[in-house]
């Protein structure tokens, strides 16, 4: 039901303006209240904090359909979703789910995530912004960068320093309205892809944050942010997936419709063996996420398996998306066949949320530790 649902919606009201929103780099606003309208703004929240009470493979096959037709309008799903309501849902206090997750759940309000600085980015420990409590209230200083979602984002999931003589230890998350005095939002970057989300530096001058808005204990910063990007890694998964999946049906549609020496060029075998590795990439890669999906659901570890989907999912949708413009020919280097979009959408699956060696590391590492 949820995919079809979702399928529905994505073909009929994301899918003719995705190339629109790309070239202006326009932000979906209209799309994001009809995704709130749908429950998607936050699917596995609750039903009593105003969420839609679904699970975790619900989620991904929603982040699939969408990103099938536009990966930028998923950025704003997911940023939302995984980034703001999860660790909000997971790590939050009564006071703080009722406040915050209601307006995010229904798409009053939107959140973004601030982990990455310049100086921890794959090293996501050695963040530098730092709070200091005094009276009843954070004193917030530091700079973030490539924060997706904060230009039209309302609360951040903010990551800091509480204790500068500990590391990853010394970390603690904070949730903060951005409208709050000394909190800046910078300039929306250029980028390669997902160019209708934004991406954008934060600055923080002596935020005046309260103590009630610490998210989990002093000192759980570190593991809030890996425990979440844990989960988060699924949604990237099932994005990637939907990038991939819709640059293969576009090039099986081509390769039957393009004729060459006389014949269909599916009818070359030089291009079956690409459609059919195409498909099979994708299909192991869909297992690997419901799987890791399906292991969240039933309260199991999957750290291991949430970065084997992300790892394999974004490497299957950067080679699918290259397939399936060599199979459009010159016709797939232009922006009339949309799988260029796909190709540029499909390069940071493999770079946010954990690059590709960090998902490595995190695999290699969980069977050295057993
Ligand atoms: C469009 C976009 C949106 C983003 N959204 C967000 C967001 O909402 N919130 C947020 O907090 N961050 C966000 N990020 C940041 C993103 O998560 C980081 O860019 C990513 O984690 C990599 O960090 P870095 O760019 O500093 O690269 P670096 O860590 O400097 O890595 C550079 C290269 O070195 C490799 N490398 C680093 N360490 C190792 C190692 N130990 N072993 C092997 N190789 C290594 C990396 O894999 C990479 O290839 C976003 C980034 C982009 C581009």
């Amino acid at each position: 039901m949820i995919r079809d649902m979702c399928r529905d919606f994505a073909t009929s009201e994301v899918a003719p303006l995705a190339r629109e929103l790309d070239s202006n780099r326009r932000y979906p606003a209209h799309l994001v209240k009809r995704m709130a309208e749908l429950g998607l703004m936050g699917v596995c929240v609750p039903e009593e904090y105003g969420g839609a009470g679904m699970d975790t493979i619900s989620y991904a096959i929603a982040v699939e359909e969408i990103s099938r037709a536009c990966a930028s309008t998923a950025v704003v799903l997911i940023g939302n979703n995984s980034l703001a309501c999860s660790p909000i849902s997971s790590f939050g206090n009564e006071p703080q789910k009722k406040k915050y997750l209601p307006p995010l759940a229904k798409g009053e309000k939107l959140g973004c995530f601030g982990l990455t600085e310049p100086h921890a980015g794959s090293d996501a420990g050695n963040v530098q912004t730092t709070a200091k409590l005094e009276g009843d209230c954070y004193i917030v200083n530091g700079d973030k960068i490539f924060t997706s979602n904060a230009a039209e984002a309302h609360i951040c999931i903010l990551f800091v320093r509480t204790d500068r003589a500990r590391r990853r230890r010394g970390m603690s998350t904070l949730i903060v309205e951005m409208d709050t005095p000394g909190f800046t939002v910078g300039g929306n970057m250029e980028k390669l892809g997902v160019r209708a989300s934004s991406t954008c530096d934060l600055k923080l001058e002596n935020v005046k944050v309260p103590a009630e808005n610490l998210l989990g204990g002093e000192g759980d910063g570190y593991k809030i942010a890996m425990k979440t990007l844990d989960s988060g890694r699924i949604a990237i998964a099932a994005q990637a997936l939907g990038i991939a999946t819709a640059a293969f049906e576009k090039a099986l549609q081509f390769s039957k419709e393009r004729i060459q020496f006389g014949k269909p060029i599916s009818a070359n075998q030089a291009i079956q063996w690409m459609l059919a590795d195409m498909a099979t990439e994708i299909e192991a890669a869909r297992w690997l996420t419901c799987h890791a999906a399906w292991l969240k659901d039933h309260g199991r570890p999957c750290s291991r398996e949430a970065a084997m989907a992300k790892l394999k999912s974004s490497e299957v949708s950067n080679f699918v998306c290259n397939k399936a413009l060599q199979i459009h020919g010159g016709y797939g280097y232009t922006e009339d066949y949309h799988v260029e979009r796909h190709l540029r959408d499909a390069r940071i699956t493999e770079i946010y949320e954990g690059t590709s060696e960090i998902q490595r590391l995190v695999i290699a590492h969980s069977y050295l530790r057993d």
